[in-house]
């Protein structure tokens, strides 16, 4: 049940009625949603739901039916700002995130973030831990690699956007990452979703590949619920019966997620196709479609990249890529 606030009700007044649900056991999520202060409470009763509805405070009270409440915007009609330092993701300008899809050595990812930071990119993305679908394929560097992370972000000042595959290790990725990758083959692992509701840093949860957008935003919910309200979805495209492109992205996503949440929606060209010459039109198309923001793969030797390297990017085609973008960017305005 939503519980939606008089305008204009002082602290004292709101204090009260956070006094009252407490008193009767119940939790609750207060919502901030434009001028208006919501209690979304889960599982009480008709009677509980009577008392607290005859509260001086409460305008007036909804029922709500979608299995995604906090994601929806039913709950919460204002689209969601997500800040990370000065940066912010899904407001009016889209974000860029880019580097390469694994740390690979310290060289490596010294060389990536130098070309990237010289062209403007705040948010650099690399994975210490690589969730593969081979176990044979390179797992990433793990700490080393948080290590070289950390090393970057003090160097070029960068943001970092790295991938939290476990529970175990969350607290060590938590030191390094700005934003906390959750990959697409971890967008159901419920207790990683849960742990990861408890953290301070804001989660970027990519759609699994099998995932419909109910159970995208399902495993958005349970990160929400927990009481992190700082996530980012990012649609990185889906399995078809189409085997010519990696994924097909799905630019349906984009559109759709941002009527039914306000969450910010970032694209992902690179794990969306596959193909290096398909990721700048997939980017523009995803824009067009209005993402809030893109993740790119970018290598400085995408021949010998040990993850991803068919679809990275070299920097001089990343910058290309980015001078379109703003472009693009401002004319969509
Ligand atoms: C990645 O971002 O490098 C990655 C593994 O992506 P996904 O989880 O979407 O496959
Ligand atoms: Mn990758």
């Amino acid at each position: 049940m939503l519980f939606i606030l008089k305008e204009a009700t002082s602290e004292k007044k709101l204090e009260q009625v956070r006094e009252v649900i407490k008193e009767m056991g119940l939790k609750y999520h207060l919502i901030q949603d434009g001028k208006r202060i919501k209690f979304f409470i889960q599982n009480s009763n008709p009677k509980q739901n009577g008392q607290i509805k005859s509260l001086e405070q409460i305008d007036y009270s909804e029922e709500i039916n979608v299995p995604y409440p906090l994601a929806s915007r039913y709950v919460k009609n204002e689209d969601s700002i997500v800040k990370v330092g000065n940066i912010e993701i899904g407001g009016d300008k889209a974000c860029v995130i880019a580097g390469p899809c694994a740390v690979e050595n310290r060289e490596q990812l010294n060389d990536i973030a130098k070309e990237l930071s010289g062209l403007g990119v705040q948010l650099f993305r690399g994975g210490a831990y690589k969730p593969r679908s081979s176990p044979y394929a390179f797992q990433g560097l793990k700490e080393e690699g948080l290590k070289y992370l950390t090393e970057v972000k003090e160097k070029f000042g960068l943001k970092v956007v790295t991938e939290v595959i476990n529970t175990e290790t969350l607290k060590e990725v938590e030191k390094v990452a700005d934003i906390l990758q959750i990959g697409s083959r971890n967008m159901q692992n419920f207790d990683l979703l849960k742990e990861v509701g408890k953290s301070k840093r804001p989660i970027l949860l990519k759609r699994g590949m099998s995932a419909t957008i109910q159970d995208f935003l399902m495993s958005a919910e349970y990160i929400l619920a927990q009481g992190n309200s700082q996530v980012i979805l990012c649609e990185r495209g889906i399995r078809t019966f189409e085997t010519a492109t990696r994924n097909t992205l799905d630019l349906n996503a984009i559109p759709l997620l941002k009527q039914l949440t306000h969450l910010p929606v970032i694209v992902d060209p690179s794990h969306g196709t596959g193909i290096r010459e398909l990721v700048a039109p997939m980017t523009f198309a995803g824009i067009a479609a209005g993402a809030h923001g893109i993740t790119v793969e970018v290598h400085c030797k995408p021949e010998e990249a040990l993850s991803d390297g068919m679809q990275s990017l070299t920097p001089q085609q990343f910058e290309k890529l980015y001078y379109k973008f703003n472009k693009l960017e401002a004319a969509l305005k």
